[in-house]
C-alpha cells in the first residue's frame, strides 16, 4: 500500500469581495494554508489549515510550524490506515485544531484517490447536492440592503454578522436586509458579540419587525455557558454555538448542561474525526447540526460540501468561502450553481 513521503503547503492569499467585518475580526485579504500530502506512488493528497487565532489560538506561524514537525512524524505511515494518520496528527498535536484539520483533510483526500472514490463517497454517499447560505458581514445598512437584494436573486437563505460596535445599527441592518430579501431566511450570528440579556432583546426586536430568525448562533462569549443556556431557554428559535464548540469535548459540555439547540461544525475547528464525533453526539442528543466556514479556499470548502454530502447530517448551511473571496482559480472537487454546491 503507498505510504506518506512527505508533508509539505501553500499559502494563498485570496482578496475578499466585501471587507469582511464580525464582532470580533475585520478582514481585506485572507491567507488560506493549503496542506499537501504525497504518497511514494506520486499521488498529494490536499487539505486546508486557514487558522482563526481568536477561535483556536493558532496563527499563520503555528500552523506552519506544526505542519514542518509533523513532515518526519507521518513519513512512511501507511496512506490507507488513514485513521492512525489522524491518532498520529491528534497526539503529536493536542492543541492545534486547525493544523490537524489540514493533515485530515489532506490524508482522507489521499486515501480517497487511492481507493478511486470521491470524499462524499466515503463519508457515505447520502446526497449529491446541499444548499448554503450567504453572509453578509458587518457593513452600513445601506450597503446591507443592496447585498441582500443582489444576493436574493440567488440564495433563499442569508446569514447576518451582528454583535458590532452599535445595537441600533445591528437591527437597521437586519431590517434593511429583509427590505432588501423579504423572502430569505435570515440567520443571525453575534460572533459572541451580545451579553445574554441583551441578546434576548435583540431577538425579541427583530420578532417585532416580522422577522423570526432561523438561528441564532453563538450570540455571547464563548466562556460563557450559562449565558448561552439563558438565551436558549428565552427565545423561541434554535440558540447553536459556533466558537463554544471547538472539538467534541467542548461539544459534550455544552450537550450535557443543556446549553444549545445545536452547534455549528467547521472543520477547521474539529477536521474530519472531530467532526464525525459531533456528527454522531448531536445525533444521539436530538440537536441540530449546521456547518460552517472560516474565510477558506475552495479546498476547505470543498471538504465542507463532501462531508455534508456524504452524511446528510446537516440542518444549515454556511459554506460561502469561496463566493466572499475573488475567484482563486484552484483546481474544485465540487461544482457551485448559486447556492447549490454539488459533488
Ligand atoms: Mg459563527
Amino acid at each position: 500500500m503507498p505510504k506518506i513521503v512527505r508533508v509539505s503547503w501553500d499559502i494563498v492569499e485570496i482578496p475578499q469581495r466585501v471587507v469582511f467585518e464580525t464582532a470580533r475580526s475585520k478582514t481585506s485579504v485572507s491567507r488560506a494554508i493549503i496542506v499537501k500530502l504525497k504518497s511514494d506512488n506520486g499521488l498529494i493528497g490536499r487539505g486546508e489549515a486557514t487558522p482563526v487565532e481568536y477561535v483556536t489560538g493558532e496563527t499563520e506561524q503555528t500552523v506552519q510550524r506544526d505542519l514542518a514537525a509533523m513532515d518526519e512524524a507521518l513519513r512512511g505511515q501507511d496512506v490507507s490506515a488513514w485513521r492512525t494518520v489522524c491518532a498520529t496528527v491528534r497526539e503529536r498535536l493536542p492543541e492545534s485544531h486547525t493544523a490537524c484539520a489540514g493533515l485530515e483533510i489532506a490524508a482522507v483526500d489521499l486515501f480517497c484517490q487511492i481507493h478511486g472514490l470521491s470524499m462524499a463517497q466515503f463519508f457515505g454517499g447520502r446526497k449529491g447536492s446541499v444548499v448554503s447560505d450567504l453572509t453578509i458581514p458587518i457593513v452600513a445598512p445601506g450597503l446591507a440592503f443592496d447585498l441582500a437584494r443582489e444576493a436574493a436573486e440567488t440564495y433563499r437563505h442569508l446569514k447576518i454578522k451582528v454583535g458590532g460596535p452599535n445595537r441600533d445599527e445591528d437591527l437597521e441592518r437586519v431590517r434593511q436586509i429583509h427590505l432588501g430579501a423579504p423572502e430569505a431566511k435570515l440567520r443571525i450570528d453575534a460572533n459572541q458579540g451580545f451579553e445574554p440579556e441583551e441578546a434576548v432583546e435583540f431577538v425579541r426586536k427583530m420578532n417585532a419587525l416580522g422577522v423570526s430568525p432561523e438561528i441564532v448562533e453563538q450570540p455571547v462569549q464563548k466562556a460563557d455557558i450559562e449565558g448561552l443556556r439563558y438565551v436558549k431557554e428565552n427565545v423561541p428559535e434554535p440558540v447553536l454555538a459556533d466558537e463554544a464548540a471547538v472539538n467534541p469535548r467542548s461539544v459534550l459540555k455544552l450537550l450535557k448542561l443543556e446549553a444549545v439547540d445545536g452547534v455549528n461544525i467547521k472543520l477547521m475547528k474539529a477536521g474530519f474525526t472531530g467532526a464525525l464525533d459531533i456528527i454522531s453526539m448531536c445525533q444521539a442528543a436530538g440537536k441540530k447540526l449546521m456547518i460552517g466556514c472560516m474565510l477558506e479556499s475552495p479546498v476547505g470548502i470543498g471538504a465542507g460540501v463532501h462531508i455534508a454530502c456524504g452524511t446528510g447530517a446537516f440542518d444549515y448551511l454556511d459554506l460561502d468561502g469561496d463566493v466572499l473571496g475573488e475567484p482563486t482559480g484552484m483546481e474544485q472537487n465540487y461544482t457551485r450553481s448559486g447556492e447549490t454546491l454539488s459533488v
